[in-house]
């Protein structure tokens, strides 16, 4: 289904009187990351059932945007947010492991809300990978051309351990209009501030 498509009647009985608005800003859980998402989430409402839908637009260009926005934000990554990350890039844990050289128990445990976390060295590399996959490695494939990239802040980045609330950071997106070379201007994925919980 195509996700920008506003719905005029109600999935759930079909009745055409639905109320059809754009939320102004949105929290979402996407599988571990907290995004903030400015004008641009669809809510239906249906006035007969009350089922309330909400619609938000090219899912895989969030989690791709979310992912590079993240990598280069020095909060310390939770285990949720590793396995986000890893699965961004379609990387299966075992492959993970392979690349970093440890045992995929290893891998579990750094996704898991245990006590094993990544050691900063070992977060760097992985940042550095995830960074890599999006950004370079298939350039035209770039899924988030418009969160900046760099791999030698990464490097140079003094990982915060601090998470007072325990919560991830939340991230805050909205639509931009982009000219891409040899393309048409189309809308993507921008960061637009980050703030540590
Ligand atoms: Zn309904």
């Amino acid at each position: 289904m195509d996700q920008e498509t506003k719905l005029d009647i109600c999935p759930k009985c079909n009745s055409t009187h639905v109320k059809t608005y754009t939320l102004p800003y949105y929290v979402e859980n996407l599988q571990g990351i907290r995004i903030g998402i400015n004008d641009c989430v669809i809510k239906t409402a249906c006035y007969l059932c009350k089922e309330e839908v909400i619609s938000i637009p090219d899912i895989n260009g969030l989690v791709s945007a979310a992912a590079v926005a993240r990598i280069m934000h020095s909060t310390k990554l939770n285990g949720a947010e590793i396995k986000f990350l890893r699965k961004a890039i379609k990387l299966p844990s075992k492959d993970f492991a392979k690349i970093m050289g440890i045992r995929p128990e290893t891998v579990s445990r750094w996704e898991g809300s245990g006590e094993q976390q990544i050691g900063y060295s070992e977060e760097k590399i992985f940042r550095i990978l995830v960074g890599n996959k999006l950004k370079n490695e298939l350039q035209e494939d770039d899924k988030a051309p418009a969160v900046e990239y760099d791999h030698m802040s990464i490097i140079k980045m003094a990982i915060n351990p601090i998470r007072p609330s325990g919560n991830a950071p939340l991230l805050k997106f909205a639509r931009v209009k982009m000219k891409l070379k040899n393309q048409k201007i189309q809308d993507l994925w921008d960061e637009l501030e980050s703030r540590a919980a």
